[in-house]
């Protein structure tokens, strides 16, 4: 079966989240543990982390929740004050994760600010590392090639690889999640079936698909290579829905949990964007999921006519 959800909010309490997963449909999910867009976090309450736990069970999410480090965090970065802090949110992510039960924990690669690939990549490395060796549970931490931004880090296969060689000695506490619109916008031509295949072939050559563990499915605002992160709805942006079936057609794709980032708006909404996926895989998805789907449309309608085309 398909594992495919979205990023759902944690307000209310972190098992909201879970709830939010459920309702919508997903069969897995993506979570910040804590707001996205600070350097502080609030210690995880007893009840809360068995809450998220149980119901993680209880609604089959078990190994295909993820989580996403928090944005203002900068790895790479030259500057020791924003580096220490930076690895110290790190640090927390992983233990809270091993609290939560959570198996990945997906992180960006920073910008070298101007310094340079080889600066940054020593910064990075360290981080993970002592990420890894620092809180001895079974998280893992995903390496999530980037976008093609001015000083990223990791946003070319090459790159990629070359940061991952580095940290592979650390086993299963490190993997890589590969995300369709950042590479989309570095270069990689995903919008016709011969880009896919040229572009995953050198991805298995540079990095390999065998240490791929999630993927943030994707749409692009902006034309190939323009180096610019916007998501756009599944198929209606610039990688489409031609190139969505080849990437889905993949078995090293479409086994893992593909997590969407996309956004939620008057044109769709996560139902409409998960119901496009399993369309354009192909795969029919359980009866229970298309229930859930035709009640969550009842109440917000913006894909509605989506979900009638499972009904009918
Ligand atoms: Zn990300
Ligand atoms: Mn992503
Ligand atoms: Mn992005």
């Amino acid at each position: 079966m398909l594992r495919v959800g979205v990023h759902t909010s944690i307000s209310g309490g972190i098992d909201k989240s879970v709830d939010r997963a459920y309702e919508l449909g997903c069969t897995a999910f993506q979570i910040f543990t804590r707001n996205p867009r600070g350097w502080r976090s609030t210690q995880l309450k007893p009840e809360e982390v068995a809450l998220y736990r149980a119901k993680v069970e209880r609604y089959g999410f078990l190994g295909y929740n993820v989580a996403h480090m928090p944005y203002l965090p900068n790895l790479s970065s030259p500057d020791e004050g924003i580096y220490s802090r930076s690895l110290d949110v790190l640090i927390d992510e992983v233990k809270r994760c091993g609290e939560l039960g959570i198996p990945y924990l997906v992180i960006h690669l920073g910008s070298h600010m101007g310094k340079g690939f080889e600066k940054g990549l020593e910064k990075l490395v360290a981080a993970v590392e002592t990420g890894v060796t620092r809180v001895r549970n079974r998280v893992m931490i995903l390496l999530e090639n980037m976008a093609g931004q001015r000083n990223n880090m990791g946003s070319l296969f090459e790159d990629l690889g070359r940061l991952y060689e580095r940290v592979s000695h650390l086993g299963d506490r490190v993997g890589i999640c590969f995300d369709t619109a950042h590479a989309f916008s570095a270069g990689y031509d995903l919008s016709t079936p011969e880009g896919v295949d040229k572009a995953f072939e050198e991805f298995d050559s540079l990095v390999g698909w065998g240490n791929v563990y999630v993927i943030h499915l994707n749409d692009s605002k902006h034309p190939v290579g323009s180096g610019r992160d916007h998501h756009e709805h599944i198929g209606l942006g610039y990688i489409g829905e031609e190139g969505f079936r080849a990437i889905l057609s993949k078995p090293y794709i479409r086994s893992k949990p593909l997590i969407l980032e996309t956004p939620v708006d008057e044109v769709r909404g996560d139902v409409g964007n998960i119901a496009t996926v399993w369309r354009l895989a192909g795969e029919n998805p359980p009866k229970e999921i298309i229930e859930r789907w035709v009640k969550y449309t009842e109440k917000d309608e913006v894909d509605r006519k989506i979900v009638e085309e499972w009904i009918s």
